[in-house]
């Protein structure tokens, strides 16, 4: 095996081991086998997701006067499918090896013609429609077949006189979803990478046509932005313009936002710029007027429409791998730890009596108690103290606090840094401010 494999494959599989361990991710339904692609996210990896759905929802949508959101059902009128291209166009190329019988999606081999696996012949490819489709209601015949959405940006297009209006936002302006989507992926895989159920963190921002081309410049530069601001490094992101036989039929430009995965560089985002496309389908569908009138100019028209659209999971994975590290120490022990940026750590502040009696515990305890109201905690009172900062370490907890003795006499306790492992004597009544000014001023060394 070549050795860039073997160090791909290590790292995903101590990321996946790590992720069972501590309670990130779980396969689905695993007391039964488990269910292809499918995964659940345990006590920690849920603390990880939904933080990074924050850290995009305030990004986009509470920092910014001119984004708001939505949240709309998974099941949609089937004329939005048909409307939006995606019964007819939403396929992949798949293939089929004529010896080994694996399927395959013909656009991500290198060798169109023959099987990754054991290059036996491929059959010639057919068009293979990713949505799921469910049945409306107790009879299942064709006129109460509905689709799971399998983008949640359909739900914003259908929305946008009703937002537009309601808020009376005008364009420039967007409108941000977060929600499940589901595809009928050929090749899921590499963990939580690619699956059939995903969520999605998608905005539509609407622009006057002709101010389109500045927005999209925009829109890449804001999202690379926004993961390197969140502790992704530099080195391992990069942009990636799509050529133009690489755009989809209604794009005008689209850009991947790229991370470095253990497998190569590969789609975390894309930005693209859909021109009026959507709403002109929508309009041209539903018989309604779907354009913007500018009261000051007088002028009516169908706004163009820049999309980020990323993938929570992919971002969740994207974050676990970046931040994970493994450093021997001066004194020449080993330690796992996890670099998260505090926004996105899981837990924030570790509690740690130093033993558990002569009323550590209970001074701990409201310690933990007062801090709650602020910051995600951790309560640990068992194992040598070592052991606990390991374990802190290995799920990214960026502070300990830790009470010994010394806590009895003057109400101090040692604030401990995940990164730097300094520790410091500080004042249980400065806790809560010397934390929230130290997530402020984070920066990943
Ligand atoms: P790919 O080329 O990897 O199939 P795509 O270009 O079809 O992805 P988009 O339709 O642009 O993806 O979806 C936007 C984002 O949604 C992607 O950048 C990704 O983060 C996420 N996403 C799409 N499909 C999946 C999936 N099957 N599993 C997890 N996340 C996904």
């Amino acid at each position: 095996m070549a050795k860039e494999k073997e160090n791909e494959n290590n790292l995903m599989d101590k990321i996946v081991s790590l992720a069972k361990r501590r309670g990130f991710v779980f396969q689905s339904s695993e007391v039964y086998g488990g269910l292809n692609s499918c995964w659940d996210y345990g006590p920690i990896g849920v603390e990880l997701k939904r933080n990074v759905k924050n850290a995009w929802w305030e990004a986009m949508v509470h920092r910014r006067n001119d984004i708001v959101g939505v949240d709309c059902a998974i099941l949609m009128s089937p004329k939005v499918w048909e409307a939006s291209g995606h019964l007819k166009n939403f396929t992949d190329p798949l293939v089929d090896c004529k010896e080994c019988k694996k399927r395959w999606r013909q656009d991500k081999l290198t060798d169109p013609k023959h099987c990754p696996e054991c290059n036996g012949e491929l059959t010639e490819a057919r068009n293979f429609n990713l949505m799921f489709k469910t049945f409306m209601g107790p009879v299942e015949d064709s006129s109460a077949v509905v689709y799971m959405r399998p983008e949640t940006a359909q739900g914003i297009f259908v929305n946008f006189k009703n937002v537009q209006t309601s808020s009376r936002m005008k364009p420039p302006f967007g409108i941000a979803q977060v929600g499940k989507s589901f595809r009928n992926e050929i090749t899921p895989g590499n963990f939580t990478f690619r699956t059939r159920e995903f969520e999605q963190m998608e905005m539509e921002f609407f622009v006057k046509p002709g101010e389109d081309e500045q927005w999209y410049k925009y829109w890449v530069e804001e999202r690379r932005k926004w993961y390197s601001q969140f502790g992704i490094k530099e080195e391992n992101i990069r942009i990636r313009e799509h050529a133009k036989n690489e755009l989809a039929h209604y794009a005008k430009g689209c850009a991947d936002v790229e991370y470095l995965y253990p497998w190569g560089w590969d789609e975390l985002e894309g930005i693209a710029n859909r021109t009026d496309f959507d709403l002109k389908t929508h309009q041209e569908h539903s018989g309604k007027d779907l354009s913007y009138f500018d009261d000051q100019t007088k002028e009516k028209y169908l706004p163009y429409v820049i999309e980020p659209a990323a993938g929570a999971d992919r971002a969740t994975l994207a974050f676990l791998l970046d931040a994970y590290d493994e450093e021997v120490k001066e004194n020449g022990e080993s330690r796992v730890v996890l670099h998260f940026h505090p926004k996105i750590a899981p837990i924030k502040v570790a509690i740690l009596p130093l033993v558990k009696k002569d009323g550590l515990p209970d001074i701990a305890e409201k310690i933990e108690s007062e801090l709650r109201e602020f910051y995600t905690t951790f309560y640990d009172e068992s194992g040598s103290i070592g052991k606990r900062y390991a374990r802190q370490d290995e799920i990214g907890t960026p502070f300990g606090v830790t009470i010994d003795y010394q806590t009895k006499d003057d109400d101090t306790v040692t604030l401990r840094f995940r990164d730097s492992m300094e520790q410091r004597r500080v004042s249980i009544k400065d806790l809560v401010s010397i934390i929230r000014e130290e997530i402020k001023n984070y920066k990943r060394k």
